[in-house]
């Protein structure tokens, strides 16, 4: 089969779904192509989102009643496998005509069970910080055995800051939402005891610096400058973890009921495979680059094809968002000449 239209939004996460709501409310005709049976992407397992405590189903929910208003052509459960700047084809053998295109295909979780010395996937309560938002939407944390965990230790930077798994870039948002979980976790849990061990704080948010400083005053969470170096089974599923305290230069051994791994942004391999078939730029990390960080930087170096959100760098939901509308203007501005 063979479609028509202006512009063609791949992925159907906040950046994608706002990317084409503009579109169409400027009167231009666009497909919205995600993969999943679903829109909304990784939002969709965030439970309260930081810094300010929002349910993520409040903005699903506005994001898609704008779309349902823009009247946007949508297209679920149909994965790109090809794009160029005027061909989007889909695994089902459908291609889509264009005058241009919107990336909006996000990022990947770091497999936790890479860092195998963590045990994610062999040792009972050691899990990730997506299980844990799963948790969250269910209003229970619990340990395998159904017990409340007394103490939790929450582990930042995995799959981030890490030459050994060559992920060299900072995901960005993991301390904020290791804030943010941590407090989650006392609210549920008063009487736990809640261990966060980050390599440094990058409270670079409005706000962000001000929830640290919650989470400490006022839910007595402690921050420990170290790194775990690994994690062992202990009787009745509690874990001995090893860690380095680089403040006071100590090592440090503690016993938990729960180890929380913060998984990190990864690139995902299908933009390796875009950039060959349409010659766009990668950086190191992966993700695609962008034409000009500064005034540029929803543009590729394919002219014709743009970039909104994750695509190109981790990035908070308002950020991908904001990019969104940037990149639906300047598709516009290319394809009205
Ligand atoms: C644990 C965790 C908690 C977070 N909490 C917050 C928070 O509280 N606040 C905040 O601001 N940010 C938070 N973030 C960051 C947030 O998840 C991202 O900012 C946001 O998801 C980016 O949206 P996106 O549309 O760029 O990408 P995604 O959400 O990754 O969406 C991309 C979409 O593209 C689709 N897709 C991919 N490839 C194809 C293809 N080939 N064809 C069709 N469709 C495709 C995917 O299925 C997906 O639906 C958190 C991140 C993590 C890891």
């Amino acid at each position: 089969m063979i479609m028509q239209t202006d512009v063609v939004v791949v992925g159907g996460g906040v950046a994608g779904i706002k990317a084409a709501c503009e579109l169409c409310q400027a009167g231009s005709k666009c497909v919205l192509v995600e993969r999943d049976s679903v829109l909304g992407g990784k939002l969709r397992g965030w439970h309260k989102l930081f810094p300010s405590f929002t349910s993520s189903s409040d903005v699903i929910e506005e994001l898609l009643n704008e779309l349902k208003q823009s009247n946007v052509e949508c297209l679920l459960g149909s994965e790109v496998v090809y794009i160029s700047s005027t061909l989007c084809r889909l695994a089902s053998g459908t291609e889509i005509q264009c005058r241009a295109v919107i990336l909006a295909t996000g990022y990947n979780l770091f497999d936790a069970r890479i860092k195998e010395e963590y045990g994610y996937g062999i040792y009972d309560n050691v899990i990730t910080s997506v299980d844990l938002e799963r948790m969250f939407h269910t209003g229970t944390i619990s340990t395998l055995s159904g017990a409340a965990p007394e103490k939790v230790a929450i582990l930042h930077c995995v799959g981030s800051r890490d030459e050994k798994v060559c992920q060299r870039h900072c995901s960005k948002v993991c301390c904020i939402t290791a804030v943010k979980q941590a407090i989650e976790i006392k609210k549920m849990l008063p009487n736990s005891e809640v261990f966060n061990f980050y390599m440094d704080m990058r409270m670079f948010g409005p706000g962000y610096e001000e929830l640290y400083l919650t989470a400490q005053k006022q839910y007595n969470v402690h921050f420990i400058r170290g790194r775990i170096s690994e994690a062992a089974q202990l009787p009745k599923g509690r874990l001995q973890i090893k860690a380095e305290d680089t403040l006071t230069a100590r090592p440090l051994i503690m016993s938990v009921d729960m180890l929380v791994l913060m998984v990190g942004m990864k690139a995902p391999k299908q933009n390796a495979l875009f950039a060959l078939a349409t010659g766009l730029e990668l950086q190191p990390s992966g993700f695609i680059s962008s034409k000009d960080l500064f005034l540029e930087a929803v543009l590729t170096s394919v002219p014709g094809i743009f970039v909104a959100g994750t695509v190109t760098a981790p990035k908070t939901i308002g950020e991908s968002i904001s990019e969104a509308t940037m990149a639906s203007r300047a598709a516009l501005k290319f394809i009205e000449g």
